[in-house]
C-alpha cells in the first residue's frame, strides 16, 4: 500500500476539505501578527496596526488657498458690478511670515497660498482679478473677495481627529495624511515571514540548459512575486531534489518563519514526497481540496512549522495562492465582481472551479486551454471564473469574477 491509500494514512486529518474550510485552516496556521514601529518612507504597502490620530491641526492656521490679496470681504462687494473697488496694500503676508498687523477697512494685504490669513480680513481676491496701482500702494479689485477662498483652521483634520482605522493598507496618500497629522513614526503589523521552497527532479533553475522532460523553477519566481505583492518577507529556499531525506533536511534548517510554502510533490504519484514526508514524519490538517485547480493541496506542521504544499502544475500553485495564501496574509482577496457569462462554463462536479477567463466586450469567456499546466492561461486571462459545486452557467448566466490585473 502507498500513502496515497486513505486506509494506510497514519494519524488523522481531512480530506477533500471545501474550499472555504482550506481557507479557514490556512488563515489559523499563520500566527496573529506584531506590530513594529516604521519611518514614514518604510511604511509605503504595509497595514496600519492601531488607529492613528491628528496630533496637530490642518491647515494650523486659517490661510489663503489663494496667491492675491486678503482683504474685508464686504468693503470688496461693489466690484461684482462691473465697477472696480480699489484698497490700500499695506503689507504683505507670506507663508511662514505673517502680516503682523490688523487689516482695517479699506485695506488689504498681498498674501500667497498657504500664508496665515490676518485679523480683520475675511476674504481673498486673486491675483489674476488684480490691477495694482502706485507702485503696488493701492490695487484695483475686478471681482470681489471671496471667502470661499479662505482655509480655515482644522477644516481638514483637527487635534484628536482619527486619521486612519487599523488594519488599512498604507497607500501614498495615507502615509502624507498621517505625516500631516504629525506622525514621524508609524504603527504597522510586521511582515509576515514566508519561506519558499521549490521541489521536482525535474525542476531546473533557470540559465541552466534544459532536456526534455525538464522545465524551469517558474513556479518559485510566480510565488515570490505574489509573496512581495502580499506584503511579505520572503526567505527563498531554493529548490529541493525528490528525497524524503533530503527534503527533511532542508525542512530542518527553516527557522523563524510564519510559513513554509513549497510546490510540486504533494499529488498522487509514488515520487511525490512532500506528501509522503509530512504524512509520516510531520502532521498533515488537510490533505486534498475540492477544488480545481489545485486540488492536491497539503496543509501541514514540520516540528511546528506550519507547511503549505502547493501542487506543482504552475497554474494550480499559482491559483491556490491567490485562494488560501493571500486572503490569509493579507485579509483580501482578489478584487471581485460579476459578470455575463459570452459562454457555458464546465461543471467541476463536487469540486468548486476557478477557470481562466477572458473579458470581451464586458462578458467572460473561457480561455481556451484550461490545463493546469497552460501558464500562459494565468498570464493570458485577466479573470478567474468561480463555479461552484453542481453548477454549470451558460451564455447569458451571472458568474462571479476574480480579477487577476
Ligand atoms: P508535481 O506536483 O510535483 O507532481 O508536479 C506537477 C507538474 O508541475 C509537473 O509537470 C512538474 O514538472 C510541474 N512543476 C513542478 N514544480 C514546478 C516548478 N517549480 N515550476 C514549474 N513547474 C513545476
Ligand atoms: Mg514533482
Amino acid at each position: 500500500m502507498t500513502p496515497t491509500d486513505p486506509a494506510s494514512l497514519p494519524g488523522k486529518f481531512a480530506q477533500f476539505v471545501m474550499l472555504e474550510e482550506a481557507q479557514a485552516a490556512v488563515r489559523s496556521a499563520l500566527p496573529q501578527p506584531g506590530s513594529e514601529w516604521v519611518a514614514p518612507a518604510q511604511a509605503f504597502g504595509r497595514r496600519l496596526a492601531q488607529p492613528l490620530r491628528a496630533g496637530v491641526a490642518h491647515p494650523s492656521a486659517t490661510e489663503s488657498a489663494l496667491d492675491g490679496i486678503a482683504a474685508r470681504a464686504a468693503d470688496t462687494l461693489g466690484a461684482a458690478a462691473q465697477a472696480p473697488v480699489t484698497l490700500r496694500v499695506v503689507g504683505e503676508s507670506r507663508a511662514g511670515q505673517p502680516f503682523a498687523g490688523e487689516v482695517k477697512a479699506g485695506e488689504c494685504v498681498r498674501i500667497y497660498t498657504g500664508a496665515p490669513l490676518p485679523p480683520g480680513a475675511d476674504a481673498i481676491c486673486p491675483v489674476e482679478q488684480l490691477e495694482f496701482m502706485a507702485g503696488e500702494a493701492e490695487v484695483r479689485l475686478l471681482t470681489p473677495a471671496r471667502v470661499e477662498d479662505v482655509r480655515h483652521l482644522g477644516d481638514d483634520f483637527a487635534p484628536g481627529d482619527e486619521l486612519l482605522p487599523a488594519g488599512v493598507r498604507l497607500t501614498p496618500a495615507r502615509v502624507a495624511l498621517a505625516v500631516a497629522g504629525g506622525h514621524a513614526q508609524l504603527p504597522v503589523l510586521r511582515r509576515p515571514r514566508v519561506a519558499l521552497l521549490s521541489t521536482g527532479d525535474e525542476v531546473k533553475a533557470p540559465g541552466t540548459p534544459l532536456e526534455p522532460g525538464e522545465v524551469y523553477d517558474s513556479n518559485r519566481y510566480g510565488l515570490h512575486g505574489l509573496l512581495l505583492e502580499c506584503g511579505a518577507e520572503v526567505l527563498d529556499l531554493g529548490h529541493a531534489p525528490d528525497d524524503v531525506d533530503e527534503l527533511a533536511a532542508r525542512l530542518d534548517t527553516v527557522g523563524g518563519a510564519d510559513l513554509l510554502l513549497t510546490s510540486g510533490g504533494v499529488s498522487m504519484g509514488r515520487y511525490d514526497f512532500m506528501r509522503d514526508l509530512l504524512l509520516e514524519r510531520g502532521e498533515v490538517t488537510f490533505w486534498k481540496i475540492r477544488l480545481r485547480p489545485g486540488g492536491p493541496t497539503l496543509l501541514g506542521r514540520w516540528n511546528g512549522l506550519s507547511v503549505l504544499g502547493l501542487p506543482g502544475n504552475p497554474v494550480s500553485s499559482l491559483v491556490v495562492f491567490e485562494l488560501l495564501v493571500r486572503p490569509a496574509l493579507t485579509g483580501q482577496q482578489l478584487r471581485g465582481t460579476r459578470l455575463r457569462a459570452g459562454a457555458p462554463f464546465a461543471s467541476a462536479g463536487q469540486k468548486t472551479a476557478f477557470w481562466r477567463g477572458e473579458v470581451r466586450g464586458g462578458e467572460v469567456v473561457p480561455y481556451p486551454k484550461q490545463s493546469s499546466g497552460v501558464l500562459r492561461s494565468l498570464s493570458d486571462a485577466r479573470v478567474l471564473v468561480r463555479v461552484d459545486p453542481g453548477q454549470a452557467p451558460v451564455a447569458g448566466d451571472e458568474v462571479e469574477v476574480l480579477w487577476l490585473d
